[in-house]
């Protein structure tokens, strides 16, 4: 094997550089334009059920709109699921509220509904106060029990801001993530299914709510001549440019979807008689996944070759290739880590080339949300334990998913 292979590296139509080439001839070279109303033309038909979509500089900023237009301000809490990317519960501090975690549940490992129900009630005993809104998470694009989540929260009238940030084509019940609550969060980062460099979206219910938060990602202008102010707003509109390459991105976005489920039902044939190691798969016919990324859970049990010296070495850069900006790691261990057989198969796969991570640390385990309120059950931290995230873009073939396997099998020791 020469080349490394990642975990989902983007993957371009060759149709994008029309659209940023038409850009520039026409001279929208700003952060509204005809790109930005085409990419959202697309998102629309894309996620159908008449919803309106807001395209923004990034999925983060898209989870700040939304909880903003949910009226999430000082003071206020918001349940989010404590297993995810730290994007999810960011922008909750942005407004000055306080995120609640809730734990997952194991069947699709996102947000546990009857939980979540209890936290709701336990905040409402001890607060006098209702969560302001809920943030459920496609954690690696598996949908999550959205039926039983909109349940309890249409019970105690509670906005649902979904998370889809991974989910980027997944189905439940034959519908799109990112439809089912008040909006949807999409992300076109480097590393998700389809990329504009940087950017992301909010799926909004109607043409008045889409309006609203283009008001808030352009600096909430008022119509006058000049600078007229009465909200703080946002520079968080997406530009021409980026817009231009996710329209390119759209005509390929079909074939992305399929190749990562593809790579799950070979990486499923492949690894069926190894023992020890579990694929996250499909809960039942509902669950439909975009399989952004695939995941495995190794059996505490199993031994891979090195794990007593694992945790010897420091890394050096970081997870998700922010390397040279990430603070120096303090120490070599952690209260809360993946076991050392995670660990040590993660450095015979990255030997060999091969990209591998660990599953998303719990919010809930994260020093800097300490002081925030937790509900949880043990599913998210046995997980975070147990799991490895595998190759699993649209650039890895078929040869390379088997050269992987092969590697994960040589790790086990016999
Ligand atoms: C990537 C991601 C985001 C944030 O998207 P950006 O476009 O990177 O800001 C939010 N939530 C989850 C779960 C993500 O994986």
């Amino acid at each position: 094997m020469s080349e490394r292979i990642y975990l989902c590296l983007a993957h371009m139509s060759g149709r994008e550089q029309e659209f940023i080439k038409e850009a520039f001839d026409t001279n929208w070279v700003v952060p509204l334009g005809p790109n930005v109303n085409g990419f959202e033309a697309d998102l629309e038909a894309f996620v159908g059920e008449n919803k309106n979509v807001v395209a923004l500089s990034a999925g983060t900023a898209a989870v700040h709109l939304a909880l903003l237009a949910c009226g999430v301000g000082p003071g206020d809490e918001v349940i989010c699921q404590s297993m995810t990317f730290c994007a999810s519960a960011n922008p909750i501090t942005y407004l000055g509220a306080t995120p609640v975690f809730v734990d997952s549940e194991r069947d699709t490992w996102n947000i546990d509904p009857e939980l979540m129900e209890q936290a709701i009630k336990d905040r409402i005993a001890k607060t006098g106060r209702k969560p302001k809104a809920i943030v459920p998470v496609y954690l690696y694009g598996m949908p999550a029990r959205i039926d039983e989540i909109m349940a309890v929260a249409a019970k105690y009238e509670i906005p649902v801001v979904e998370d889809a940030a991974e989910a980027f084509g997944s189905m439940y019940k034959g519908r799109v993530c990112g439809t089912f609550g008040q909006y949807g969060v999409l992300s076109f980062n480097g590393n998700k299914m389809i990329t504009t460099s940087g950017g992301g979206a909010l799926i909004c219910p109607d043409e008045q709510t889409k309006r609203e938060i283009m008001f808030y990602a352009t600096q909430a202008r008022e119509s006058y001549p000049y600078y007229q102010h009465e909200h703080i707003g946002y520079n968080y509109r997406m530009s021409n440019i980026c817009a231009g390459i996710g329209r390119g991105q759209m005509t390929i976005a079909d074939e992305h979807i399929a190749h990562h489920r593809h790579t799950y039902a070979l990486y499923k044939e492949l690894l069926a008689d190894v023992e020890g190691i579990s694929l996250h798969g499909n809960p039942s016919e509902e669950y439909d996944s975009n399989f952004w990324l695939n995941t495995i859970l190794l059996d505490p049990s199993l031994e891979v070759v090195g794990q007593e010296s694992a945790y010897d070495t420091a890394v050096t850069g970081t997870v998700g290739g922010a390397a040279g900006v990430a603070h120096a790691a303090e120490s070599l261990h952690t209260e809360c880590e993946p076991n050392a057989n995670v660990e040590a198969m993660r450095l015979a796969l990255d030997a060999e080339g091969i990209e591998s991570r660990p599953l998303w640390k719990p919010m809930h385990c994260q020093p800097v949300f300490a002081s925030a309120p937790s509900y949880v059950n043990g599913v998210s931290e046995e997980l975070f334990a147990k799991g490895l995230c595998l190759p699993s873009g649209p650039c890895v073939t078929d040869e390379q998913i088997r050269s992987i396997v092969e590697c994960i099998k040589r790790s086990i020791r016999r």
